[in-house]
């Protein structure tokens, strides 16, 4: 059943499990949960309606920007469905170099494994409704050969493949689903504002329609899906004026390390024409072969993972200057195409860029959130090293060239730009040391408060991190309520 507080506001509620945010996290934990243990009550707690927030809803996301400014105001919605009502459908599941750490980073492994996500991966594209879950490019590269380079076995240089979801918008995809299960109540404009703590437990949560009035969500386990900022900020909240010296709530690492996938683009590249580095359709369905460093490459130098994408300039018919002299070693215009180069890059976790608390407050009584985001040289330098070994290699293997037009300088003072990817300030870990939530998500010095979503990522891989959230949200639903008895059609 879906509620709207704004028409039918609620009295206080019991449930087994009261989830709070309806985007992706929320919405397929809730609808697992509820369709594996139909003796569960679910509540579903989202701040806002079904159609794009107001003024006064958006009012509340409001965050106060560190040193470098950081367009966070359009990376999230505040609706039913999330920010899946604007995002991409760029999918890939993360590579299994991205689960463990360079021993010289101040970051822990996963606490799980992609062999542990496996299971759940199938789930997460039926979820994401991504026609195929294979993602081995040998596939596309054997019906288009043309469209791929040569890249030799040494060359540290290879290949992976992102899908697309349509892309999926969760709260109008699966708002019949949500109505339709009678053990889950998904209430609309319930903005939750306080986690009552008892403890080592979370007995009940307030929340709160605009102008509205105030109830309450008693229930057995909380887990908080509310995006990456806003769980962040939540947990902040509750820990309050406490020390940050110890274990769970209280962890230094609580809203460190903050990171977004970002964009560098290196310069040019001089190749053969018509390569499908970029999206494009095969046999009907979206694919985007990247080019990405192997993984010995990544290894050897314990480099961040990034890709590389092909994007032909409006010149593609004609060799640009730069390039004239080049002529005469048999890049033909026409044959030869002049490629602008966009990589994403997985930043090193950094402590220093972290979400903290303002003294000012939102209308809901919670204190606002500051972030500071510092990207490093060594960021940027890993991006370019990269784009000097692919150069090497192409022209080694009399494939093209490269130019590089990047500006280190300039980049330093520019604008920090991201994809809109909020994670790592609740990172999840093995050792209650080294993170603030177990492999569930369980923060680690509470017994019944869960968090959801890429808050939890401890390092970032290059991957969009949607696919990942859900898989880990089909998980938890496994691993508190068993199989599946009826997944999504
Ligand atoms: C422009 C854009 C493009 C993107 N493209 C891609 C892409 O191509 N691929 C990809 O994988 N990812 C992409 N993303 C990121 C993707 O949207 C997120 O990874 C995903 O939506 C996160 O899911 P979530 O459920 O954790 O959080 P969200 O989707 O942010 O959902 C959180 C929910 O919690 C609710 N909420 C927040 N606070 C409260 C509160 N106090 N009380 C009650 N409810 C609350 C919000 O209203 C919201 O509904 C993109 C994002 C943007 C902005």
């Amino acid at each position: 059943m879906i509620q709207d507080l704004l028409v039918h506001p609620s009295g206080d509620l019991r449930a087994d499990v009261c989830i709070c945010g309806a985007g992706p996290a929320g919405i397929v934990l809730a609808l697992e949960l509820a369709k594996r243990r139909p003796d569960w009550r679910i509540v579903l707690l989202e701040g806002g309606g079904r159609t794009v927030e107001s003024e006064r809803d958006r009012a509340l996301y409001e965050v106060e920007m560190g040193e470098k400014s950081y367009a966070v105001a359009a990376s999230r919605r505040r609706m039913l469905g999330g920010t899946t009502a604007h995002w991409g459908g760029w999918s890939k599941p993360l590579e299994p170099t991205d689960f463990t750490s360079p021993a010289h980073w101040s970051a822990p492994d996963w606490p799980v494994t992609l062999d542990d996500l496996e299971p759940y991966l199938a789930g997460a594209h039926r979820w994401c409704e991504i026609p195929s879950d294979g993602y081995d490019p040998a596939l596309v590269r054997a019906r288009h050969p043309q469209r791929f380079l040569q890249l030799p076995a040494d060359s540290g240089v290879t290949e992976h493949l992102f899908r697309f979801s349509p892309p999926t918008r969760f709260g109008t995809r699966y708002a019949a689903d949500l109505e339709a299960q009678e053990n889950l109540t998904c209430l609309l404009h319930a903005n939750v504002r306080a986690l009552e703590r008892r403890a080592d437990r979370i007995v009940s949560v307030s929340a709160i329609p605009l102008g509205g009035r105030a109830f309450t969500v008693h229930a057995e386990r909380f887990v908080l899906a509310q995006g990456g900022l806003e769980n962040t900020r939540s947990l902040l909240n509750l820990r309050g004026d406490a020390p940050d010296d110890g274990i769970g709530l209280h962890s230094p690492h609580l809203g460190r390390f903050f990171a977004d996938h970002y964009g560098v683009r290196p310069g040019l590249v001089l190749a053969p024409s018509e390569l499908g580095y970029l999206r494009w359709s095969d046999q009907g369905v979206a694919v985007m072969p990247v080019l990405t460093p192997s993984s010995d490459w990544l290894h050897e130098k314990g480099r961040q993972s990034l890709c590389m994408m092909l994007d032909p300039t409006p010149t593609a018919e004609s060799l640009p200057g730069g390039y004239a002299g080049q002529a005469a070693l048999g890049f033909s215009a026409g044959e030869y195409w002049n490629y602008n180069v966009q990589m994403v890059v997985e930043p090193r976790p950094s402590a220093e860029s972290r979400i903290t608390l303002t003294d000012q407050r939102c209308e809901l009584g919670l204190r606002r959130a500051r972030l500071d985001w510092h990207l490093h040289d060594e960021d940027v330098g890993t991006a370019l090293e990269f784009f000097d070994a692919f150069g090497a290699m192409l022209a080694r293997s009399g494939q093209g060239r490269i130019r590089q037009t990047y500006d280190i300088a300039q980049a330093r003072r520019a604008t920090t730009t991201g994809a809109n990817h909020h994670m790592g300030t609740i990172r999840f870990s093995k050792n209650p040391e080294d993170g603030v939530t177990d492999a569930d998500g369980r923060v680690h010095d509470m017994d019944n408060l869960y968090v959801a979503g890429s808050a939890l990522f401890p390092r970032y891989g290059y991957s969009n991190p949607t696919l990942t959230i859900v898989a880990l949200a089909i998980r938890l639903a496994e691993r508190w309520a068993g199989a599946p008895q009826e997944l999504p059609a």
